[in-house]
Formats: structure tokens, sequence, C-alpha cells
């Protein structure tokens, strides 16, 4: 059973095996995604990774619930850009907190963050330990981009050195979704201005800048960002996700 939890009714819900279901959260953000993708570009992702882990899950005995993405997190790196909306840490912190104490309160045990987007993951974590020391759940910690995978590294063109936030891989993945939503004519390359402050120094987006010392706010160059590569950026994380829902879905203590 794979469910989207805002489509079922009350009576539904009653008769979901609670305790052996898992609750995926997917955590977008609203923030800046350089000149060419959309704000949305982690929510996009996220709603759309749902769908092909969906896909991915069809032929399994699985109890899965969706749980409606959340469309802002903690984009405090990307607040000096236009249109960027982050909610400050212990905003999101309680937001989060509540909504695993609500389903800890309706029985669920199993409940899993899709973290798609990196500046989400520290308070996602924390989140986790937390819930599961108060409400003795088992919260799991999910990456959304398989982005370490060889397939999903080799869509990256030749040259374009520092793909990261907002560049070619993550321009795919909307493109993969809707063409439309990006304006690639409009994308400029991502440099980083120190790349010795990676090691110790929390980065801004700022801190990525055009070759004219621009911030630019991405990492890396979109312009050889395809349909194409995004679909298989998309399915192979999907399948990575899978992997550890499985893993999840046989989690005894
Ligand atoms: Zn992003």
């Amino acid at each position: 059973m794979i469910c989207k939890y805002q489509e079922l009714t009350r009576l539904e819900m009653e008769q979901v095996d609670r305790e052996n279901t898992i609750v995926l959260i997917p955590l977008g953000a609203l923030e800046q995604h350089g000149n060419q993708a959309p704000l949305g570009t982690d929510t996009l992702i996220a709603t759309a990774m749902c769908d092909y882990i969906e896909k991915e899950l069809k032929d399994e005995d699985i109890n899965l619930l969706l749980f409606p993405v959340i469309p802002v997190g903690l984009s405090t790196e990307h607040k000096e850009f236009c249109g960027s909306i982050t909610f400050k840490p212990m905003t999101y912190y309680h937001m989060l907190y509540d909504i695993c104490e609500s389903l800890a309160h309706h029985g669920f045990k199993k409940m899993a963050f899709l973290v798609c987007h990196g500046g989400n993951a520290p308070v996602a974590n924390l989140i986790s330990r937390e819930v599961r020391s108060d409400f003795k759940v088992y919260p799991f910690v999910l990456n959304s981009g398989a982005f370490d995978h060889p397939a999903v590294k080799a869509t990256i063109s030749k040259g374009n050195t520092f793909d990261f936030h907002g560049g070619e891989m993550e321009t795919s993945m909307v493109m993969a979704i809707d063409e439309s939503l990006v304006k690639l004519e409009t994308s400029e390359k991502g440099i980083p201005k120190n790349t010795a402050m990676k090691a110790h120094l929390s980065w801004l987006a700022s801190d990525w800048v055009t070759e004219q010392q621009k911030p630019i706010g991405i990492g890396g160059d979109p312009k050889g960002a395809t349909k194409e590569k995004g679909e298989i950026i998309l399915s192979i994380s999907a399948k990575e996700i899978v992997k550890d829902l499985i893993l999840i879905r046989d989690f005894k203590e």
C-alpha cells in the first residue's frame, strides 16, 4: 500500500497498519537556484522524487504514506538573493518536531525525512534523535539526490568542475519535470570565491561568483543541463532511496 497522506479519509486512516507503515516526509525549500532555475527547485524535485519512488516500489510489499512536501526549509545561506524564503532554525525544528509528535500520537512508529535541500539536513538529524528518545519511534533521515553515484556523476559535462547547488544536475532534474520552468539562456557559471573556506567555514551562496566576481549563488555550470540527464538523475536517486526504504520496512529492533 502506497498512498498520499493527504488523500486518505479519516476512516481510511483508521484502517492503516500504522505500526508497520513508513511515513515519508519530503523536505523541500523555496530559495534561489541561480538565474535559470525556479525558486521551488527543491520542492519540485521532492514532489517528482515521490512519484519516481512510487513507481519503483510498485511490485514491492510495502506500506508507505507520502506526507505532503514541506515547501519551505532552512535557506539562511540564500537569503541575500531575491525571493529566497527561510524558516529560522528553531521555527523549523519545532514545526517538524510537532509533525513527528502528531504522527507518534496516532501510532506511527516509522517515519523518514527525505532531505531534498542540504541545508535542512542538520535539523532533520537533530530532530530524529529527539523524537526517537521522546516518543520511542524510529525516525530515519534519507538523502534525496544520489549525487555520488557514478551514473549520476557521468551526467555532468566535461569541464564543469564545481557542480553543486543550482548547477547542471539540479537544473537537469527540473527540466525533466517541466522544461518550461528553466530559462537556460540566462544561466551563468558559479565558481567558488575561496576554496579554502569550504573546509572550515560555513558557506553562504554569495561565496559563489561569476568570472566577473558577481555573486551568482550556484555551483557549476548549468549550461549543459538536459531533460534526459534529469530523468537519469531522478530515476537513479529514486532507486537508491528505495533500497533504504526496504531496509526501513524490514527493520525491527
Ligand atoms: Zn536545490
